[in-house]
């Protein structure tokens, strides 16, 4: 029951974040931030659950504060990686996902400086998959999904509500940039960070985590290691699982939400 109040919490968390309407000329990659003191790997398990990690994290005794009054103890940290089935789940949708009428062109803009490329790959990627009505269209002008800088986020997405895509994708390239690895792994990285939210906005939720938001699709398999919808453990991981475009299974996935000659889309 904790549990169940820690996981609603964190998903009010998700839908109040604020959109950000920075001016993109000003956008500059922080030097430091307010959870320097936290480790990376503490980092991405919080933004996996859903929390906001671009507010402040406070180590405490047992655990950690996060926006403000959240408390998330050692054990629900522990827990939630239990609920990690690396590569041994199915593809999942979330609870609310776009209705079938708005999937047909959902518009994107980035306002993120020096990822534009990176932005229109990844689009391209889903906007390759066979057998789906859904597209996306980057745009310049107002969108259904933003794109935002948001310090330290290595990805983040607000989920999809009331049949539309989710509004916003938080992310910090210097996330990555920072990290020593080659540009092309950088590059490759940030890519797919993009694809990863774009699937959130969209409707799908991690194929290897068994989150309470989201429920199994019917008819993919049990297994996908190379889903671009796994959820990242480490910086480590999400340099690893970049390598992968999305899989087979991620477009059977869209097709059963959204496909064009399925009669039985899960879309309404
Ligand atoms: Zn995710």
């Amino acid at each position: 029951m904790k549990r169940l109040k820690v996981i609603a919490a964190s998903l009010i968390a998700i839908l109040a974040v604020q959109c950000q309407k920075e001016d993109i000329s000003e956008i500059n990659i922080p030097k430091e931030s307010v959870n320097d003191q936290i480790s990376s790997e503490i980092l991405f398990e919080l933004d996996s659950m859903g929390f906001d990690i671009s507010q402040e994290v406070k180590k405490i005794d047992g655990g950690y504060i996060i926006e403000k009054d959240i408390i998330i103890t050692d054990e629900h940290i522990a827990e939630s990686k239990n609920e990690t089935t690396d590569g041994i789940a199915k593809q999942r949708r979330l609870q609310n996902i776009v209705s079938c009428d708005r999937a047909r062109r959902i518009t994107v803009r980035n306002r993120v400086d020096g990822i534009n490329s990176r932005v229109r790959e990844a689009i391209n990627n889903w906007n390759a998959v066979n057998g789906t009505f859904l597209t996306f269209a980057l745009v310049n002008g107002n969108a259904d999904v933003n794109i935002v800088f948001t310090s330290r986020s290595p990805g983040a997405a607000i989920l999809p509500r009331n049949g539309r895509a989710g509004r916003e994708i938080q992310i910090d390239p210097g996330v990555y940039t920072g990290s020593g690895e080659s540009n092309a792994v950088i590059q490759r990285t940030i890519r797919h960070a993009i694809r990863h939210e774009l699937g959130h906005v969209a409707g799908l939720g991690h194929t290897n985590r068994n989150d309470l938001n989201s429920l199994p699709i019917d008819g993919t398999p049990n297994s996908d290691e190379n889903s671009t919808m796994n959820s990242p453990s480490s910086i480590t991981n999400a340099f690893r699982i970049s390598r992968n475009n999305l899989s087979a299974q991620d477009g059977n996935a869209m097709r059963k939400l959204y496909g064009t000659f399925n009669r039985n889309n899960i879309c309404r």
